[in-house]
Parts: structure tokens; sequence; C-alpha cells
């Protein structure tokens, strides 16, 4: 069996997508099965509907650089005597990012990559975690984005009834849920990369997501789901779904925490995130 564009088509109508923005978290290989004409098909299913489409299209680590010693906030999810095999990758004479450099991580998976590879993409100015989006509202979407709003494309889609579709992946994917962190009080950690003209500079970038599947019970009721060949696929309200998620967190930070009781990245998220000493920017 291979799953069709009129089989997708009707599942983007039955979860109530058309015309909304929506953030697609995706793993082509949940369907069980081959999609005719793979992940070009599900961007070209959802355009057809006049969608816009939103994805993390993250080129961390590439384009990260070593943090000078004047930037280095204590509580940020980083052991800092350990960087020379963490960030230290870059030297000082390595490219800068740009919104057009088409360098994305090849663990963002395949649907990204194809998305990023279409003439009229758009992509957000953050070197190390940006957006990109095709359709209607994608200039608008992305335009959000700056190194120091790094979810900016996010909050713009929910103001504007967007919607975030997993596609056989579970809420560890849900890149948003970083946003509803940063609305519960926390501060984002930061990292450090090159700005066009060349200074280092700190950006907001999201911590640990593996625990983000203990909001199931929270969120999971907001869903819409439906299933494609193998494949669930499930649709949030993105405001709704924010809005329970920093209602739980406020409730109890840990809720988040993952199952690695040792996890530097959740341990000072869940505290508060990063403290001092400069300023973002
Ligand atoms: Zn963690």
């Amino acid at each position: 069996m291979t799953i069709t564009a009129e089989q997708l088509v009707a599942t983007i109508d039955e979860l109530a997508l058309a015309q909304r923005s929506v953030m697609v978290h995706a793993s082509l290989r949940s369907f069980g099965e081959s999609v005719d004409g793979g992940a070009d098909a599900v961007l070209d299913a959802l355009l057809s509907r006049g969608c816009t489409i939103l994805v993390p299209a993250f080129t961390a680590p590439e384009f990260a650089v070593v943090p000078p010693a004047t930037m280095r906030p204590a509580r940020n999810g980083i052991d800092y005597t350990a960087l020379p095999d963490k960030v230290a990758t870059r030297s000082e004479t390595d490219a800068c990012y740009t919104v057009d450099c088409r360098v994305i991580n090849s663990r963002m998976g395949v649907l990204p990559a194809r998305l990023l590879a279409r003439g009229d993409v758009r992509r957000g100015l953050h070197p190390l975690n940006s957006f990109a989006a095709v359709g209607p509202k994608a200039a608008e979407l992305v335009a959000a984005q700056t190194p120091t709003n790094v979810y900016g494309p996010v909050r713009t889609l929910a103001d504007a009834n967007g919607a975030i579709l997993l596609l056989g992946v579970e809420l560890n994917r849900m890149t948003a849920l970083h946003l509803a962190e940063q609305s519960a009080g926390r501060r984002l950690p930061v990292r450090w990369a090159r700005a066009a003209d060349g200074r280092v500079i700190m950006v907001e970038t999201g911590p640990c997501s593996k625990g983000f599947p203990r909001l199931e019970p929270w969120l999971r009721p907001l869903a819409r789901s439906a299933r494609v060949g193998g494949s669930r696929w499930s649709a949030y309200p993105a405001k709704e779904t924010l809005a329970a998620a920093v209602a739980a967190m406020t409730a109890d930070q840990t809720v988040t925490h993952c199952a690695d009781r040792d996890c530097l990245a959740c341990r000072d998220s869940v505290a508060g995130g990063p403290i001092g000493p400069a300023p973002l920017g």
C-alpha cells in the first residue's frame, strides 16, 4: 500500500487545518508504508489546503562558537569546564549564518530539509535555532524571530489560531513547548554565535525536551487525532496547548524534568534558567 495525496488532504481536512498556520514535526518512517511523493507530498498537501507550514530548521552545532569569558551566565545548562568537547568546534575565521545559507542539521529530519530546499522558503534570523516556513504567512511568521527572541514565530502562530501537528512523533518533539517554559517564568539557556558583523553574541536556545511527554495528561485532551497508514497524526491548537503547558509548569516546575536525574539542562531550567552576567544581544 502507498499513501496517496488524496489521503493526506482528507486527513488535513479531518483535523480542521485548512487555511491555518501549522507547525509540523514529522517522522515519515511512522507511516509504516511509503508515501507517494515522500516529504514533499506532505508539504504539498498542506499547501494545497491554504496552510502555512512552520518547521524548526536548526543549524546547531554549526555556527556555534566558544563563549567569551565575559559571556558565561551561571545556571545555563552547560558545564563550562567541558567546553572543548561541546561547542568549541568553530574557529575565529568561520562563516556566519545567513537566512539563505541552506545549512541544516541532518537530525532535524527529511521534512524540514525538503521545506528548506523550496524556492519560496522564508527563514528566521537565528544563527543556531532558526525556523523556516512556506505558504501565505511564511514571511510574517519568520520575521518574528531574532537571536534574542528565538520562539517569536511560535508566538505569532499561536496568536493567529495556528496549530501544532505531530506526525507520528511524541511531545518530546514539540519545540513550541519551550515557549511555554519561557512563559512559565524560566529564562531560556543561551549559547554563542557570530553575528553578521563578526561579533560574538549570546542567543536564546531551548533546553532539554525529553521530559515533555510528561505533559501528556494536560495536553492530550486538547488534540484532534487521525490515522494515516501506521502514523498517528495529532493536531494541537497552539494557543490553548501552550496555556495548558504553562499552567502545568507553573503549578509544578519539575513536571518537565526528564528521566535523567542528573540532566544539567533540566536541572538549571527547572530552577529558572541562566543568571547574569551580561544582557543578551
Ligand atoms: Zn533533561
